[in-house]
């Protein structure tokens, strides 16, 4: 059995090995579309064929897997591309940071495993990671925090300043050199700039955003907290607007993130600015001045000649109009969105939460919501449920896992949580549905350890609990 993940869409096991070198040839089948390949590896010669450099990127990779040690590889033919265009893991970096480095070393895995979105979940309630040259405040005030948090050791992490505040951030050259490293490897970087909930880092720094003026502080527990930015200002658009401004100068990508999720509406209904722009808009309630928010930033991003992504709480009080939607409340939201037309990218709690416990015993401290996400759910994830209609399918565009970080302190630790759940997840996003079969997996799984090991991956030991 040829041992790879994700699993080749046809494989064709030919007798003999080989140790010829790789002849790349472009002009493959145009079926094979832009992330596909073609291999052929016969004694006397090893063919790579692919329409574009993505395509060629999978197949090194596939040969990467078929190598062993010595060089060899097992005869064989394939042909194979993607089930989807969006093959995500998103990391929070603000519960706890990671090193320049460390992310990179996370795209270097990702591509291994022909995962092609990373979703940089950058500022969150506990930190805001990005440097933003306009507000420096940003990160000078709100990258950096009192402690550690969320129950843990403060030995966990190494990321402390001299004088022991905890944090880190990004300048906008290490955005841009981590921005290159992950085209590199065809990976495009989603940035997420959270707004107008779990906002209380950028309110730390620019307390005159928020409805009450502050101050505001960092509360390093899990859940939601009330720092939202005030809906009533313009003056907290423009300041957003300015941000936003730089975020897309240095992310090529199609897609921004706007957040969107858990916001609490106990503040705008305090507020007298807030409520001021309801009647001025004649808006019914809050979900709809939430919904007003989000058009507002949409229309910013459109102008810029971007998209908008949000979580699925921007369906609420009215969708903005070309909003696309990452479904994470369940498949519902996903579902709704997708039939009346829009984007959606798949991330179900149920199968895609990663912050989740692997397994009921013997898992150090993990999140803990509505269940345990073992190795086997995930493999089970179907991005497109049967109540999106075979003429609306076409609007997923794919799934992704999410690593919340709040108990994970330290780069080793988001490995764990990592692997081998995302080598599940590249597979069901990858590989066709009909060619699914969790005991194939599992043993192709055993073998592929092997290239976690080369890869210095940290993984937890859960193929045979
Ligand atoms: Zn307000």
């Amino acid at each position: 059995m040829i041992s790879i993940i994700p699993k080749p869409v046809r494989v064709e096991e030919l007798p003999g090995q080989s140790k010829a070198e790789v002849t790349i040839a472009g002009n493959a089948d145009p079926a094979l579309g832009n992330e596909g390949y073609e291999l052929h590896i016969a004694p006397a010669a090893v063919t790579l064929a692919a329409n574009s450099p993505a395509g060629v990127f999978y197949g090194q990779q596939t040969l990467r897997q078929l190598r062993s040690a010595d060089g060899t590889m097992p005869c064989c033919r394939i042909w194979d591309k993607p089930r989807f265009g969006w093959r995500g893991l998103m990391v929070d970096v603000s519960r706890h940071f990671f090193t320049k480095d460390e992310i990179k070393h996370f795209l270097d895995v990702m591509a291994a495993h022909k995962l092609n979105v990373f979703h940089w979940h950058l500022v969150d309630d506990q930190g805001w990671r990005i440097e933003i040259k306009r507000y420096p405040k940003l990160t000078a005030v709100a990258a950096w925090r009192s402690e550690i948090g969320f129950g843990l050791d403060p030995g966990a992490s190494r990321c402390y300043r001299q004088d022991g505040q905890y944090g880190g951030l990004y300048t906008q050259a290490d955005v841009r050199e981590i921005v290159a490293y992950a085209a590199s490897r065809h990976i495009t970087v989603v940035p997420e700039i959270e707004m107008p909930g779990h906002s209380t880092a950028a309110l730390v720094a620019h307390p005159e955003f928020g409805c009450s003026g502050g101050p505001y502080s960092f509360d390093a527990k899990a859940g939601i907290t009330h720092g939202i930015f005030c809906a009533g200002q313009d003056a907290a658009f423009e300041f957003l607007e300015n941000i936003l401004a730089e975020v897309i100068a240095l992310f090529p990508s199609q897609f921004i993130h706007i957040g969107g999720d858990e916001v609490p509406k106990d503040n705008w209904k305090k507020c007298q600015r807030c409520q001021q722009r309801i009647r001025d808009e004649r808006l019914k309630n809050e979900e709809e001045l939430q919904s007003y928010f989000i058009r507002r930033i949409e229309k910013f991003i459109n102008s810029n000649g971007r998209r908008l992504i949000g979580w699925d709480e921007i369906l609420e009080g009215g969708l903005a109009p070309n909003a696309t939607v990452m479904s994470w409340r369940g498949v519902k939201g996903g579902i709704a969105a997708a039939n009346a037309g829009h984007d959606v990218v798949m991330t179900p709690t149920t199968h895609c939460y990663f912050d989740f416990y692997q397994a009921h015993v013997g898992q150090p401290k993990a999140a803990y919501y509505q269940g345990i996400l073992p190795l086997e759910k995930v493999y089970e994830f179907e991005p497109v449920p049967p109540e999106i209609p075979i003429e609306h399918a076409h609007h997923v565009l794919g799934g992704g896992g999410n690593l919340w970080t709040e108990f994970m302190p330290n780069y080793g630790h988001l490995q764990f949580m990592t692997y081998p759940r995302a080598c599940a997840l590249a597979e069901v996003l990858w590989s066709p549905k009909e060619s699914r079969d969790l005991a194939d997996f599992k043993a192709r799984l055993k073998a592929h350890t092997k290239l976690l090991d080369t890869l210095g991956v940290t993984y937890a030991q859960t193929l045979d609990a």
